[in-house]
């Protein structure tokens, strides 16, 4: 049995404590020194650990661990993954914990946490190319304004530029994609836009290539011409700067950072769906730029028709040029992709396995390059052969999920089961909050659990028509933010459903 808990982690202490809570300034001198003797007892620990382990396997599970707090004898460690988390947990939970009841006789369990994710990195946030950027210096004299503070250390992030990788060369085609890549390459390729194809407006789910293909836009306009002026950020980007402009009162500012760009890309435009004055300043920076002829390159997870909240010349002037869609990838795609990958990555890893991965794991791109880098770090890390046994160990949370299909009739069972309401209701035309509620929160998991369509989900509910499901959704969303007893329904129903 285990002691230590896996939600463990210290051997650079240095970031630890900002992880956890400040305590109040009278406390502080004493927090100091109470904190002094742990790290003392940590380095212990860890001279410990290192001898018997050795030092290759201490490095590789307890390197990056970082020392927490201890609170009532339990100690807290960080690990910088779930898989390091769980690996230190599992193998050297005892151990730990009896190592450090040996230099601290108060600890009496050692807890394992993930370390919190960092703030989402700044530097793709926003994009931009000056006219010739040699340097740091040479950015900032250019005629592009500084992107102010929200890329954090200023024109050094910017010219970061956008993700290396994230290039038309990299980027598979097949079937589901080929259209979105053509135009994307296409629009790389016009010296001039051209009207019909302005705006280019990329829409697919989640994880399929999006944003990838931006960022390639983006690579190779700059390689065809440096002098382009390139501006890419997200919608969430704009919308924050645009609200910090009002905050402090400098529109004039922000309207400057569009002002000289030749191409605008920005991400994820369902972001902007229900912010008002967003939505208007967005409008009014797409016209102008569109007037003086230049490309704007948009994307999104819905077709304009789809969007919500938004107005109606909002979506007619998105939908205006050319709109191309990523469809969900295929059995093919999804194993040409990992071929890709695993070649890039110079590891061999079975064709076996590459199939294995491309059957099983069909949500998105993003989980499936996922699984083949954690298949690969295993392989390299602990020096396991790659078979496709070893696959299913490695991943065998995420093929839980993928193998277990929630239908609608379990969806219906358990919310009637939850809210004790009978199961009839969920097809029944009553109106009464004490069953709409509920069918509502059935409608929206059956959203999210399944691959229905809202028509074929409006069906089951009492053949119900697709605008209600599409409400119901929309309304356990907004909930899900105001009402904390809806959210924590909704998560535990998910987490029976997928159980
Ligand atoms: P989205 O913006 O649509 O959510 P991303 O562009 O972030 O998705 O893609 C998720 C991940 O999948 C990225 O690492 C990307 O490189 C990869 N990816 C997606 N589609 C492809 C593809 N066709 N070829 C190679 N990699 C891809
Ligand atoms: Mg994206």
């Amino acid at each position: 049995m285990n002691r230590i808990q896996a939600p463990l982690a210290a051997g650079n202490n240095k970031n630890a404590a900002s992880y956890e809570q400040k305590t109040t300034v009278g406390a502080e001198m004493e927090e100091i020194a109470g904190r002094k003797e742990l790290e003392a007892h940590w380095v212990r620990v860890c001279d410990r650990l290192r001898k018997e382990i050795g030092d290759k396997a201490f490095k590789t599970w307890f390197g990056e661990v970082e020392l927490g707090k201890l609170e009532t004898g339990k100690l807290r460690l960080y690990a910088p993954t779930r898989f390091v988390r769980d690996w230190v947990a599992r193998h050297y939970g005892d151990r730990v914990l009896a190592y450090w009841q040996a230099v601290n006789t108060t600890v009496s369990s050692v807890e394992v946490n993930l370390v919190p994710p960092p703030a989402p990195r700044r530097a793709n946030d926003i994009i931009a190319v000056p006219p010739v950027p040699t340097s740091p210096q040479s950015y900032q004299s250019s005629s592009l304004p500084r992107l102010g503070p929200a890329i954090g250390r200023g024109s050094e992030d910017a010219l970061q530029g956008p993700e290396a990788r994230y290039t038309f060369a990299n980027f598979v085609v097949g079937k589901p994609n080929e259209f979105a890549y053509a135009a994307a390459r296409n629009i790389a390729e016009q010296d001039r836009p051209l009207p019909e194809r302005n705006p280019l407006y990329i829409f697919g789910g989640v994880g399929l290539g999006k944003t990838h293909l931006m960022h390639a836009i983006w690579h190779a306009i700059r390689e065809r011409d440096p002098k382009t002026r390139v501006l890419y950020l997200t919608a969430e980007s704009f919308v924050n700067r645009f609200i910090q402009a009002l905050r402090t009162k400098n529109t004039g500012q922000f309207k400057e950072l569009f002002r000289n760009v030749d191409v605008l890309m920005v991400d994820d435009v369902q972001f902007i769906c229900g912010k008002e004055a967003s939505q208007d300043e967005f409008f009014f920076t797409f016209n102008s730029l569109v007037e003086q002829n230049k490309q704007i390159v948009l994307s999104s997870e819905k077709p304009p028709s789809e969007l919500q909240d938004i107005e109606e010349r909002m979506r007619s002037r998105l939908g205006s040029g050319l709109v191309a869609d990523i469809h969900s990838s295929t059995y093919e795609l999804r194993l040409s992709i990992l071929q890709t990958k695993a070649e890039n990555a110079r590891v061999p890893v079975p064709v076996s396995v590459l199939e294995f991965l491309a059957h099983k794991i069909s949500t998105n791109i993003r989980e499936l390059e996922g699984a083949l880098n954690r298949v690969v770090a295993h392989g390299q890390l602990i020096g396991r052969e790659i078979t496709v046994e070893m696959a299913q160990d490695v991943l065998h949370d995420l093929l839980r999920q993928a193998d277990r299909k929630v239908t609608v009739d379990e969806i219906q069972q358990r919310v009637a089961a939850h809210y004790n309401i009978k199961l009839a209701e969920m097809s029944s035309p009553r109106r009464a909050r004490s069953v709409a509620r509920p069918r509502q929160v059935a409608m929206y998991l059956a959203k999210q659990l399944t691959t229905l369509s809202l028509p074929q989900i409006g069906k089951r509910f009492g053949n119900r028509d697709h605008t209600t499901v599409m409400h119901a959704v929309r309304k356990i969303e907004e909930l899900k933010v105001s009402d904390l007893s809806i959210a924590e329904d909704v998560e535990l129903l998910k987490r029976q459903l997928q159980g």
